[in-house]
């Protein structure tokens, strides 16, 4: 069972595990649920960010390092 409390501004995930309960951060937890890609420039993988929300699916590399780089 696994549900979300919102305590104050923080975003916290409660779970029930064997009945304990355990609170989350969620920065701690989503990180390792997001998305990954790899970048065309220099082959390395990076994962998804907040300021690509809205064009995730346009990202096509990991910085504006690799953007600039030509190919
Ligand atoms: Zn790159």
């Amino acid at each position: 069972m696994c549900y979300v409390l919102n305590v104050a501004d923080k975003k916290l995930v409660a779970i029930k595990y064997q009945n304990v309960k355990v609170i989350l951060n969620m920065k701690g937890v989503k990180k390792q649920n997001l998305p990954e890609k790899i970048c065309i420039q220099c082959g390395r993988p990076f994962s998804w960010r907040k300021k690509w929300e809205r064009c995730w699916e346009e990202v096509k590399y990991c910085s504006e390092a690799c953007k600039k780089k030509p190919s």
